[in-house]
């Protein structure tokens, strides 16, 4: 008689057959730097998560490089907006300037940095491209973003991350670096971003919530999967190296489709408000963090995720290392 649990009688047995695993170095880290000095502020409604300026970067930076993490993910602040998000392409904008701090640090040279390319945290109405009496504009858009790449590149970034899904955007980087002699710098594209109610937290964090409407026409509708699968096959087309699907939780099935259709590596990015939902019923006591964490981490990779972006990336890689 066929018994399954013939293979969970011990600890041993159970690893022995696990299928799939968490890793230090498939967690990526996100971090927000701001504009100013000695700041280290908290995000209210991401506990645990800061803004910090260039010169406080070092704390965060030394938890990171100690916790085995090998990859962070950068997003700035700018002291100014404006209409045109120059501060994303200005060369001493706040992520040039972050991205050649920490590739002056011995330190963390070896930290693989990826640039998050968007205008919306660099725009004064918060949309993520050119706005024209209401209207968001795609290929106007383009070179701006296409300069913002060449930008974070110039500054040291290992990796540029497009996340303003304008169409096109892949093609008009790639062709950019490739210009300006950046053949060797890939592109992680958000090709599956949805337009997520999940990003609230986020916004707090980047202050980057659009000052009117919202981002639907841009981003994807959440009840659609065939149509996350056409802008993955867009992207790669352009060019992107690897895909980001975002969020992550409730959208496990894009990803399955993504890893399944594709021989891509896939980064699940598990967004502010899943990690905020966790925090605070965690902080009522309502959910143990640390197991609801690692599973709905390793479930990201039984979906077939490579890597993970996520917020709980400090806390998760001390967990896995002590379970080894
Ligand atoms: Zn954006």
């Amino acid at each position: 008689m066929e018994r399954m649990r013939r293979l969970r009688v011990s600890p041993a047995m159970r690893s022995m057959v696990r299928e799939n695993h968490l890793r230090v170095d498939e967690l990526i880290c996100p971090i927000f730097v701001i504009e100013g000095q000695n700041l280290c502020i908290p995000v209210d409604s991401m506990p645990g998560i800061c803004q910090y300026s260039i010169d406080r970067l070092p704390e965060e930076l030394d938890r990171i490089v100690e916790a085995g993490i090998r990859s962070v993910l950068l997003f700035g602040i700018p002291a100014r907006k404006d209409e045109a998000g120059s501060g994303a392409y200005d060369d001493q904008g706040i992520v040039q300037q972050a991205v050649r701090f920490i590739k002056s640090q011995e330190k963390y040279r070896d930290l693989i940095v990826i640039a998050d390319v968007c205008l919306c945290e660099y725009t004064s109405h918060g949309h993520c491209g050119l706005v024209k009496e209401g209207i968001i504009l795609n290929d106007e858009t383009l070179p701006l973003l296409a300069r913002t790449a060449v930008s974070y590149a110039g500054a040291g970034a290992d990796i540029i991350a497009p996340s303003d899904m304008m169409d096109n955007r892949v093609k008009a980087i790639r062709e950019a670096l490739d210009e300006n002699g950046f053949v060797n710098i890939p592109i992680m594209a958000y090709s599956a971003k949805f337009a997520s109610g999940f990003y609230g937290p986020f916004r707090d964090a980047a202050h980057s919530a659009p000052g009117f409407g919202d981002r639907k026409t841009y981003q994807m509708d959440p009840a659609n999967g065939r149509e996350a699968l056409r802008e993955v096959e867009e992207d790669l087309l352009e060019g992107a190296d690897l895909i980001i699907a975002k969020p992550a939780m409730a959208y496990m099935d894009i990803i399955k489709d993504i890893t399944t259709s594709y021989n891509v590596p896939v980064a699940a990015y598990n967004v502010s408000g899943e990690y905020s939902m966790v925090k605070a019923a965690a902080k009522n006591g309502w959910i143990d963090e640390k197991k609801i964490v690692m599973e709905i981490l390793v479930g990201f990779k039984r979906a077939g995720a490579k890597m993970i972006i996520t917020y709980h990336a400090l806390d998760a890689a001390k967990w896995i290392r002590e379970g080894e």
